[in-house]
């Protein structure tokens, strides 16, 4: 291992192995500390520069759960990365599981209440984002480690809690593909590295599709998004 790989190893090892410890035992004015010591922030990533003939599809919140949809993921083997918020699975985590563990998906960070995180003081972000975590850590034994900010609202305070929370980026999007209500978004060139945005709601399948569609049309793949996010 290089040493320059070693020493982001070494990181990543520190930012999963530090906020657990400083849950252990310590409470109240401490627990302001953490997020000033870690002044390295996040990037935030709406495209991801690449050669390869990739495109990323994220699906987000998780109230709507189609079977129809699930079974397009499955099908189509779509490594899709899905911003979860722990509410949309709590009454009914089997959706999900199917997902994650017969096909190609993982579950990501989207906060625990779907607040505007620039509303929120440090402890207050570090609360949303590392909540979510430890719930998707709890019901799908994996920790995100991308961070998507609802409605795409972040400051440098989110990408310093971020990072204290175990992800690896701040995560938007290139094109939002969702059709809500009677309006269809436009139909965009897809290039190479563009993140797709669709959500959970009656639509997605539909939605799902045309993503698809464009994507074959662009002569690009689905890929895995956290794989193409570097440490
Ligand atoms: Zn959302």
């Amino acid at each position: 291992m290089s040493r320059p790989r070693l020493r982001r190893a070494l990181r990543g090892a520190l930012a999963a192995l530090v906020p657990v410890a400083l849950l252990g035992g310590l409470s109240g004015p401490a627990q302001a500390a953490p997020v000033a010591a870690w002044p390295e922030p996040v990037p935030v990533v709406s495209h991801v520069e690449t050669g390869d003939p990739v495109v990323f599809i994220t699906i987000d919140d998780g109230w709507y759960h189609d079977p129809a949809a699930a079974k397009l993921l499955l099908d189509r083997r779509v490594p899709a990365s899905l911003f979860l918020l722990p509410g949309a699975y709590s009454y009914d985590s089997g959706y999900f599981h199917t997902l994650l563990n017969q096909g190609r998906s993982r579950v990501e960070n989207h906060t625990v209440n779907h607040p505007d995180l620039t509303s929120l003081d440090a402890a207050g972000q570090k609360a949303e984002v590392c909540g979510a975590r430890d719930q998707h850590l709890a019901q799908f034994g994996d920790g995100p480690r991308l961070l998507r900010p609802p409605y795409g609202a972040y400051d440098a305070t989110t990408r310093t809690a971020a990072r204290a929370c175990g992800a690896k980026a701040v995560v938007t999007w290139t094109y939002d593909l969702t059709t809500w209500g009677q309006w269809t978004p436009p139909t965009p060139r897809l290039k190479a590295g563009d993140i797709i945005l669709l959500h959970f709601n009656e639509t997605l399948e539909q939605d799902l599709k045309r993503a698809l569609d464009l994507a074959d049309a662009a002569g690009l793949k689905p890929a895995p998004l956290r794989e193409y996010v570097p440490e």
